[in-house]
């Protein structure tokens, strides 16, 4: 039997025996169900797989953000020993230009650790490739990284944790739940409940009936804990397409780069959820650690430096190669493109600098 025919059966056997299921749990086994979950079944990245990430697209992304981390590591003091981290590190690319670009700049390297947390097992296995001769250790969660300062990276690592969504009815709300319809998988509201960790959304203006807003049950524990770690020295950048505040469906399923229902073929599509950096803000211990404004890909990436980079690399190139690079460069950074909708949020211990670019 197909795999997305087995996962749909078991959702919906699950369903008859239980009740719906939160687009939350739908998510999590779809995406990491140990034998049937996208991730844990495939290399779902570049031009033969799903999606093509920005460290996919040009190694100038890694650079860009590595140099920002080791700028940090230089303002901060140069920290003898620290955990260079990335969450959801996919086939390791970025952690690799990251290890690369630092090269330059006298001891960071060897005063890195790395740590990736990554759940799928396949993914593992490739990014040990990637990283080959690195000292790499592996954990499945952020709780088990070490008590030490952190300089950590996220790309496309939240939109990934499972949402759950919640319409506006009165005063109360009702969750969207999937369930089962004459043998297939179907959206249905749940009853109406008082949600008060959502009143805030109310402010300052009540929303309009029926209005979906989503919240990632898990987001707050894991800034909760990155947190805790960058407190001690470093800081966390997050990159990743969202926008401040939750508004509206954003659940979106992507297989062989083509959009579809997030319903018909389980475990088969890549899905994930914008991300609601406002969440991570408010996730965020101010006794901890200060954010950063929300600053567009585009506009972080330009602050960092990659159109100079850009022309210093194209020096060595010509034909189809500086066509693709102009093409990338463009891809990342260009409004139209990835520049606008995706965005970076920075973690600082509390009376650090933020990071360059983060700082204006
Ligand atoms: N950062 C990479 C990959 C993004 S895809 C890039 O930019 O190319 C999302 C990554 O997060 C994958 O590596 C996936 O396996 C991992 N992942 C998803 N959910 C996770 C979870 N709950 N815990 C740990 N890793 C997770």
């Amino acid at each position: 039997m197909p795999d997305a025919r087995r996962l749909r059966d078991l959702l919906i056997g699950r369903i008859l025996a239980t009740g719906p299921l939160t687009i939350a749990d739908y998510m999590a086994d779809c995406l990491l169900h140990p034998s049937l979950g996208y991730y844990s079944t495939r290399d779902p990245f570049g031009t033969g797989g799903d999606f093509i990430t920005a460290p996919e697209i040009s190694q100038m992304f890694g650079e860009m953000l590595g140099l920002c981390l080791a700028q940090v590591w230089i303002d901060q003091g140069r920290p003898k020993l620290f955990s260079l981290v990335e969450l959801g590190p996919g086939r390791g690319t970025l952690m690799a230009d990251v290890l690369r670009a630092t090269r330059a700049v006298p001891g960071f390297v060897t005063a890195a650790r790395v740590h990736l947390v990554e759940a799928s097992e396949t993914l593992r296995q490739i990014q040990a490739d990637t990283l080959f001769g690195h000292d790499v250790t592996w954990h499945g969660t952020v709780n088990d990284l070490p008590d030490l300062p952190t300089f950590l990276l996220a790309n496309e690592f939240l939109d990934a944790l499972p949402v759950r969504q919640h319409v506006r009815d009165g005063n109360t709300w009702r969750e969207r739940l999937v369930t089962e319809t004459e043998g297939a998988l179907s959206f249905a509201l749940g009853p109406a409940m008082p949600m008060p960790e959502l009143n805030y959304h109310n402010v300052p203006a009540p929303l309009p009936d029926g209005t979906l807003v989503e919240r990632c049950p898990a987001l707050p524990g894991i800034v909760g804990t990155v947190a805790s770690r960058v407190a001690r020295g470093g800081t966390a950048i997050f990159v990743d397409y969202g926008h401040w505040r939750s508004r509206g469906d954003t659940l979106q399923a992507l297989r062989n780069h083509t959009p579809e229902d997030p319903l018909a073929h389980p475990g088969q599509a890549d899905l994930t959820a914008h991300v609601d950096f406002e969440a991570i803000a408010r996730a965020t211990p101010a006794s901890l650690c200060s954010v950063s404004a929300m600053i567009s890909q585009g506009v972080i990436l330009e602050r960092l430096g990659i159109t100079a980079r850009a022309q210093a690399l194209a020096q060595s190139m010509g034909g189809a190669r500086l066509n693709a690079h102009v093409a990338a460069h463009r891809r990342l950074t260009h409004p139209s493109d990835m520049g606008d909708l995706f965005k970076a949020m920075a973690l600082v211990p509390v009376g650090a600098a933020l990071p360059p670019g983060f700082d204006q």
